[in-house]
């Protein structure tokens, strides 16, 4: 089970995105920490991956791949006249 200590650093959710399974091979949509539903193994894929890994335990026995952890982006920064007062005063 993923664990983490910063609970200000991450928030709960329940987006469709953490629903969907998916079978090695298959281009991951987000990168983030994916768990096997075969054996609870977790693994971590990042934004480069074209294809997710067979799971290291389960090898060639069927299993599939849950979205566990995503990581957020920073917010942007926001454009417009109000924003460009701020800049030349900042508080
Ligand atoms: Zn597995």
């Amino acid at each position: 089970m993923a664990r983490y200590k910063d609970t200000k650093s991450v928030k709960n959710s329940t987006h469709a995105k953490f629903d969907q399974l998916l079978k090695p091979g298959k281009k991951p949509n987000f990168p983030g920490i994916y768990k096997c539903q075969q054996c609870g193994l977790e693994d971590v894929i990042n934004k480069e991956c074209e294809s997710l890994p067979p799971c290291a335990k389960c090898q060639k026995k069927p299993h599939e791949w849950k979205l566990l952890v995503v990581p957020e982006e920073p917010p942007k920064q926001q454009t417009g006249f109000k924003n460009f007062i701020a800049n030349l005063f900042p508080k």
